[in-house]
């Protein structure tokens, strides 16, 4: 049956992009699953489970309730919350029992006063993202040392950066990397066991050098191309299909009007279909006249506003289509297929932007290469 809005997550396909990029790490190097935002849209708990039965050996969340949200669907792997963390925010994050990222030695102070079980410390040195960590190599290796010295409650554990051009500009990840390779040389002088991490889904696919001891891989277990291609070029296969049906089917003569502020009018006589799907569910605005939708297997235009709960699509002179059609925003139809890159490309985002933003009015419905789960 048909759903107005609907999508569909082939946790077969989280897997295999799992074990794909795990086969393609240099020198047994983990892959921990980047989770944040739902799942960058997918689901968190689903997506994690699949993650881990592909391979990979802990989780990344952005936030302490994202850490606590997994928890509470019973997965048990590390976890690590890679973003800032408030005093309010921390008491969350300490019972979910996650991995913290710290740059600076008073959340070190904090964190020793609130912890009553160990808490494992990534300390992040800012190589040149220019957001989170600290720029200066002395003050990391402060706050590394501070965390040794601070007893059974902090473990320093890893050592992390992040790349600001992964997917476009190879020399300056390579100059982040020289900046990085000092700071992971010298903690690992005082500390062998910690773990050192930089790379995100596009550093992991096109620079081997940056594997180090575990990458956090996102967007690419979605299926996604970092670098804002085409998946199929790396072997990723996409997760998530964005489907609607054909509610309405009409004649619009030529002058005749769909859509709010009339943006299209019927240049001749036009079979119009109407798919209650809209902004409310995250087909963004942006794409009013320009958005292809697949229905019956092949591609047909977006025609005047995305409102928040319809769109509108030209069929053409003949009424092609049924009502009661599948139709599909991000997914594939017979040969057709269209993808996240695609629709990102179209308004001037990223895929990234584009799945995080299919609303929560969106219903998401889990398989496995179209069985149902166990
Ligand atoms: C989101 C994020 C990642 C994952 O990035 P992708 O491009 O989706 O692979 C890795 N590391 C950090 C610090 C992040 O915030």
């Amino acid at each position: 049956m048909a759903r107005r809005a609907l999508a569909r997550v082939n946790l077969g396909a989280i897997e295999r992009n799992v074990a794909l990029l795990k086969r393609g790490l240099r020198g047994g190097a983990q892959l921990w699953a980047v989770v944040k935002a739902g799942a960058y849209g997918h689901g968190a708990v689903p997506v994690a489970r699949a993650a881990l039965r592909g391979g990979a050996g802990g989780l990344a969340v952005a936030t302490a309730e994202e850490a606590a949200e997994l928890r509470g669907g019973g997965v048990q792997a590390p976890i690590l919350v890679m973003g800032a963390i408030s005093g309010e925010e921390l008491p969350v994050a300490l019972h979910a029992g996650a991995e913290l990222v710290a740059w600076d030695e008073r959340f070190l102070d904090q964190l020793a006063r609130s912890a009553t079980a160990p808490v494992r410390i990534h300390v992040k040195l800012d190589t040149g993202m220019g957001r989170l960590g600290t720029r200066e190599l002395s003050e990391a290796l402060a706050v590394a040392g501070r965390a040794l010295a601070a007893g059974p409650q902090l473990e320093l554990a890893g050592a992390m950066t992040h790349f600001a051009t992964a997917d476009d500009d190879p020399e300056y990840l390579a100059v982040q990397l020289d900046r990085f390779t000092p700071f992971v040389a010298e903690l690992r002088e005082r500390s062998p066991r910690i773990v050192a991490h930089a790379a995100n889904s596009a550093a992991t696919l096109r620079e081997p050098g940056s594997h180090l001891d575990l990458v956090r891989c996102g967007i690419a277990i979605y299926g996604c191309d970092p670098m804002h291609e085409d998946p199929d070029r790396h072997g990723l296969e996409p997760a998530l299909e964005l489907s609607s049906y054909v509610a309405a089917v009409k004649l619009a003569r030529a002058g005749d009007s769909a859509g709010y502020g009339r943006r299209f009018i019927a240049p001749a006589d036009t079979w119009i279909a109407t798919l209650p799907i809209g902004y409310g569910d995250g087909i963004r605005r942006a794409l009013s006249d320009n958005c292809e939708v697949l229905i019956a297997g092949r591609r047909y235009p977006l025609v005047g506003a995305v409102s928040m709960d319809n769109i509108t699509v030209a069929l053409g002179a003949r009424p092609s289509v049924e009502v009661g059609a599948p139709a599909a925003l991000i997914g594939r139809q017979g040969e057709e297929r269209q993808t996240a890159e695609q629709l990102a490309r179209r308004i001037g985002t990223i895929s990234y932007e584009v799945l995080c933003g299919i609303s929560a009015r969106v219903p998401r419905r889990y398989d496995r290469d179209g069985e149902p789960l166990q």
